[in-house]
């Protein structure tokens, strides 16, 4: 068997190999390292997101680069904040036993100034995002001219995402015998083009089959009516209580109503879509990366570089248009040798496109059947019984058991367990549809589930939430009562750790975003935002103080 001593790796890198628990090297670290670590090369690697694609440029380049230096030797470009920030994480841990190596990264949407500083102060690793990149290297504050290794991590999604003209600028800034290292999930022409212009006799490596999806996803998909999309994510939810999952739609509108109605039914869900804000866009994440949030509702753009390990299933809501974005949406599954489930809803007239993606990836897919209304139910009820089975006894109550116990001791123990299984779950009509099969709605959960939401509403933001020891009920009430609203006129309330989502007609939009101008909750400004199509809108920012809320 292979080990990462065997691939040439130094010491330090194999005491961080080793604090990491990382057994033995994956396929494209393999292939990969032995080789940076041996030859000045260029190199184009078709491995997926979740491969250990990271630790396979990585590594090399930590070992290659001297910290002694305060110069950059390195730069490795990532489509998105999110995965720049990953890598240079994973850098972070990688190059920990490292002494004096300094990986900065840049991304738009942060303090420039503040990133140039980190550079001033010796960077020899870069991690970058091409357009603040760009920026950077326009106003001086960024120099890699003198770089010996460039990685292009993601390059289809660098491309897809428009940044073609950013990178090729970017790369006229760099010395011509730097080694280039491509990292691409699939070749499309575009990433072609930019091996053959700007890299010399790289070498190829394929981890998998070219275009494949990765060995440990299963591929399944569902007959659906057009219609019944929803009703379908809510039976395989249901099947799989534990899931944490990542569906995709194909437009920002969808992405939100999928996760409103998600909300309402009293899943934890969230969407992310290119209309929230970069910073909702992060706390949406961060909730999801802490399992805060079950399901994310997602839109192909918007997920560029979610790179979330653990995700148990996929949702294709509708199959996209190109078979290169199934892969990636499915690449989001299945990583780091987990197995991992993509699901493609699929409609009779759309069958066709099944064959497609077999033929392109390779692999079967499996039809599955949608469960039926009892089976639905009797798998929540399995998945309850679990849950109490494993419950950890509260040594606090025994106080109070003789008195309970007395007052239950008529019953027998099959009278006890139909009691409390009705009062838990809703009567069972035999004929139900599926979206009927929903808990008995209780108090305790985290939103406002049961609101027959008007067509005419606003979301809104709330940089408030449970730290400030809110619950939707009490959000919703101090709402309401802050707002001089009716009962139901805030609705749809959800509450996460450190902010919330609500609610209200847009004839009220006015009122809610004035209301907030200079709220201010323990020192700090309450910020409220729309979230709707094209712009977020925010309360305006002032600073003096209004007035103190009377917070619980
Ligand atoms: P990546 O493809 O770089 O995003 O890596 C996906 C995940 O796999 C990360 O969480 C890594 O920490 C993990 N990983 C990378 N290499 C290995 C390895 N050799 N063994 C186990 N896990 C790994």
């Amino acid at each position: 068997m292979t080990t990462f001593k065997s691939l040439g790796l130094n010491e330090l890198l194999l005491k961080a190999v080793e604090k990491l628990g990382f057994e033995s090297p994956t396929e494209v670290q393999d292939k990969v390292i032995p080789i940076l670590l041996e030859k000045n090369t260029d190199l184009v690697a078709l491995a997926q997101t979740g491969t250990g694609k990271t630790a396979a440029f990585g590594f090399p380049m930590l070992q290659r680069i001297d910290p002694n230096k305060r110069t950059t030797q390195g730069l490795i470009l990532s489509p998105t904040r999110e995965l720049c920030l990953q890598i240079t994480n994973d850098m972070g841990i990688y190059g920990q036993g490292i002494k004096n190596v300094n990986i900065v990264a840049i991304y738009g949407g942060a303090n420039i100034t503040d990133q140039a500083n980190k550079i001033r102060r010796g960077a020899q690793i870069v991690v970058a995002t091409p357009g603040r990149l760009k920026d950077m290297i326009r106003r001086k504050l960024v120099d890699i001219s003198a770089i010996e290794y460039c990685v292009l991590d993601e390059a289809d999604e660098m491309l897809n995402m428009g940044f073609y003209e950013d990178i090729k600028s970017i790369l006229t800034h760099t010395p011509a015998n730097k080694s280039s290292w491509l990292f691409s999930a699939t070749m499309p022409p575009d990433v072609n083009k930019i091996a053959k212009k700007f890299m010399h006799n790289p070498i190829e490596i394929t981890v998998g089959t070219k275009n494949s999806s990765a060995k440990n996803i299963d591929h399944q998909y569902f007959i659906v009516g057009a219609r019944e999309r929803y009703n379908a994510l809510r039976a395989v939810i249901s099947m799989n209580p534990e899931i944490f999952g990542c569906v995709f739609c194909r437009t920002k509108i969808e992405t939100q109503k999928v996760a409103e109605k998600l909300i309402q039914d009293g899943y934890k869900a969230a969407a992310i879509h290119g209309d929230l804000s970069q910073n909702q866009r992060d706390s949406v994440m961060q909730s999801f990366r802490k399992k805060k949030i079950q399901m994310l509702i997602a839109t192909d753009v918007a997920a560029r570089g979610i790179d979330v390990d653990d995700i148990t299933h996929v949702v294709n809501y509708q199959l996209p248009d190109e078979i290169e974005i199934y892969t990636h949406r499915s690449g989001r599954t299945g990583r780091a040798g987990k197995l991992g489930t993509s699901i493609i809803f699929v409609t009779k007239s759309d069958r066709r496109k099944i064959k497609l993606i077999e033929n392109k990836l390779q692999t079967t897919l499996t039809e599955v059947q949608m469960p039926s209304p009892q089976e639905v139910f009797t798998s929540k009820i399995d998945h309850w019984v679990g849950q109490i089975k494993n419950t950890p006894v509260k040594s606090d109550l025994q106080s109070y058991l003789p008195n309970v116990n007395k007052s239950l001791e008529d019953l027998t123990k099959e009278n006890l367990i139909e009691l409390i299984l009705s009062k838990e779950f809703r009567s069972f009509d035999l004929n139900p549809k599926i979206s009927e099969f929903s808990r008995e709605s209780s108090s305790e959960g985290r939103s406002d589930r049961k609101i027959n939401a008007p067509k005419d509403k606003d979301r809104f933001f709330i940089n408030v939430g449970a730290r400030d020891k809110y619950e939707w009920t009490t959000l919703k009430d101090f709402l309401r009562s802050f707002l001089k609203l009716g009962q139901d006129d805030v609705f749809q309330v959800e509450v996460m750790k450190n902010f919330s989502f609500f609610s209200t007609h847009n004839k009220h939009r006015d009122l809610v975003l004035k209301s907030f101008d200079n709220f201010m909750l323990d020192e700090r400004k309450v910020s409220v935002e729309l979230t709707k199509k094209g712009r977020t809108f925010s309360s305006p920012q002032k600073n003096f103080k209004k007035k103190k809320p009377r917070f619980k």
